[in-house]
């Protein structure tokens, strides 16, 4: 590929960044429409019947064309903090977001009643005639939930008690770890006081006795601040149950199945399938530990590298490794990708201001997406370059659908993403030039199926047993020691020799108000995702179809029906989940050959 410009091209979107009039004006515009849905929504006096079509469609249309205009305003934004963290004109600007998205919250609220107070025998009839028939899986859903809350009235005094009351909570959490100091000791450079996330980088130091002090500094840490967690991990659950209590859902598993559009039934059988192969991951981490010249690992070794860093490659070289493989699965993925990459969708560039990590946001209204990660050579930035990739082609295959249709449950949203990953590090594994690099890469999988086959595995097993001793009363610091040293146990099958009893503290997802259960979704995701590509390389180029068309439905069907309809497998039997933990533990036979 000739040379790529590695930062991105935003003014087709809007011109002048954060000092942009177009910008200015187009949110002047959405506020007065935002303030229109709403007068609109309050004011739908009678429920819907059959021979309302006209108004229940126009009020569709408004809804989604509104959506798409936050939408877009939102990524812009987004766009706009990540690239210079620096530009107070952009945090102005997300700020007046923020305050869009609260009053279009109202409106969802309002939307969602306006579609449960239509009576049973008009709906069908009324979805048919209005010609709103490919968003009616959104739609029921919508109403469903609608269904199952407490009056409107009653579910607004929630919302309000719940910005003080259990959003705060979360917040909280933020800000204490923002504020923790950590007293380190370097084994060679001496002593420093490290913030959280500075100890957290080394916890997969080369060195064992920097991971060491690390992970105990970091233990000792949590150790301290262990009551101010634990208040705060209680009154986030108990206003859960709370609520769950008065909407009369018995289940705390209900909201995060529903969230992710998913079965319990499906979720203990992935569960009890994975844990049938953990043993094989036991032998893979066994067999690191003896590399590492240990009798067991130890928690801050799973991640330890077993060699140096490996070589550095151009951007150019990225792409062009990237299209070039994804070609063989899917010219159209190819295509995109290349795309993608001459048209600047792309911010790569390595330079200081930028905000860390990855991500890729939508512009709904444009139809293009855009790609934020930092590029300094390396494998596993062509990975991330290939994930968002996935996500973009994700959005882009289904652009020309209904808005309402175009929203993704969390745990098929990384369908994509992780299958182009596992394209492009499948690849380079098989390029591989000495047996250490191919070490190294197995390795790495095998670390990442450790992560989330196993140590989601014990954050589940905790969080599902902590909530259900929660409905008794406050759960002490000891007693979540215990819990989690528990789970860990139970996850790892006690593969390791030291474990990590204050994890309930460390991490974030339990503190998470917005999605309960930040767990099984990612291990859902790995699975499904790996469970297609295993049917990619057996179908081979005639599965591009298939892809795309099941990405096209992943907004408008269950999980289960998805799966169903797209690769004929039943999610609920062990079946499809043996077909991708089966090629998932092929590594570690190639690992322990390659390591005797
Ligand atoms: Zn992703």
């Amino acid at each position: 590929m000739k040379t790529l410009d590695q930062t991105w091209n935003l003014d087709v979107i809007f011109p002048e960044g954060s000092h942009s009039a177009a910008f200015e004006a187009f949110l002047d515009r959405l506020n007065s429409d935002i303030g229109q849905l709403t007068t609109a929504l309050q004011t739908v006096s009678a429920p819907f019947t059959a021979d309302d079509e006209v108004a229940f469609r126009k009020l569709i249309q408004t809804y989604e064309h509104v959506s798409k205009k936050l939408g877009e305003a939102t990524a812009f934004v987004e766009c706009l903090t990540a690239q210079n963290v620096n530009d107070g004109k952009a945090l102005v600007l997300s700020n007046r977001i923020q305050s869009f998205l609260s009053r279009f919250e109202t409106c969802e609220t309002l939307f969602e009643t306006a579609l449960q107070n239509i009576d049973k025998s008009d709906w069908s009839l009324l979805i048919a005639r209005s010609g709103t028939d490919g968003e009616r899986f959104a739609l029921q859903e919508k109403r469903e939930l609608s269904m199952k809350k407490l009056p409107p009235e009653q579910e607004k005094v929630i919302s309000g008690l719940s910005v003080d009351g259990y959003h705060a909570w979360g917040d909280l959490y933020y800000t204490i770890v923002g504020k923790m100091k950590i007293p380190f000791d370097h084994p060679e450079k001496g002593k420093a006081v490290l913030s959280v996330s500075q100890a957290n980088n080394l916890l997969d130091d080369g060195d064992r006795a920097v991971r060491r002090a690390a992970f105990d500094a970091l233990e000792k840490a949590w150790s301290e601040n262990a009551d101010l967690f634990s208040s705060t991990l209680n009154h986030v659950a108990g206003f859960r149950l709370s609520m769950y209590e008065a909407r009369g859902w018995s289940d705390f598993l209900d909201e995060p199945l529903d969230y992710n559009r998913l079965s319990g039934q499906t979720l203990n059988t992935m569960w009890q399938t994975i844990t049938e192969y953990k043993p094989a991951l036991v032998r893979f981490l066994n067999r690191k530990a003896k590399l590492l010249g240990l009798k067991k690992l130890s928690w801050f070794d799973v991640d330890a590298p077993l060699t140096k860093k490996s070589k550095k490659i151009s951007y150019e070289a990225a792409a062009d490794f990237v299209v070039q493989h994804f070609r063989t699965f899917n010219p159209k993925m190819a295509d995109f990708a290349r795309h993608a990459l001459e048209n600047r969708w792309i911010e790569a560039e390595d330079r200081t201001g930028k905000r860390p990590g990855g991500f890729c946001t939508s512009f709904p209204l444009t139809q293009e997406s855009r790609i934020f990660l930092t590029f300094s050579g390396t494998v596993g930035n062509t990975s991330t370059i290939a994930h968002e990739l996935g996500h973009a082609y994700h959005q882009a295959v289904m652009n020309d659908l209904p808005y309402l249709t175009q929203k993704y449950a969390m745990n098929v949203a990384e369908t994509a993403s992780t299958f182009s990953e596992m394209i492009v590090t499948d690849a380079a594994e098989s390029a591989a030039e000495t047996k250490e690099e191919r070490i190294a890469f197995l390795a790495n999988k095998l670390e990442r199926s450790v992560a989330l086959l196993m140590n989601i595995h014990a954050r589940f097993l905790f969080e599902t047993r902590f909530y259900e001793e929660r409905k008794k009363g406050i759960v002490g610091v000891d007693r979540l020691n215990q819990l989690m040293l528990a789970a860990q146990k139970e996850a790892y099958l006690d593969a390791l020799d030291v474990y990590h009893p204050t994890f309930w503290a460390s991490k974030l997802h339990f503190y998470i108000t917005d999605w309960p259960f930040y767990n099984f979704p990612y291990t859902f995701g790995f699975l499904f995702s790996t469970g297609i590509y295993v049917r990619a390389l057996q179908e081979g180029p005639a599965f591009a179809e298939k892809y795309d068309a099941l990405l096209r439905d992943t907004g408008s069907m269950t999980t289960e029906q998805l799966a169903k309809k797209h690769l004929g497998v039943d999610l609920t039997a062990p079946d499809f989940w043996h077909s991708a933990l089966d090629y998932i533990m092929k590594d570690v036979d190639e690992f322990l050959a390659l390591t005797k």
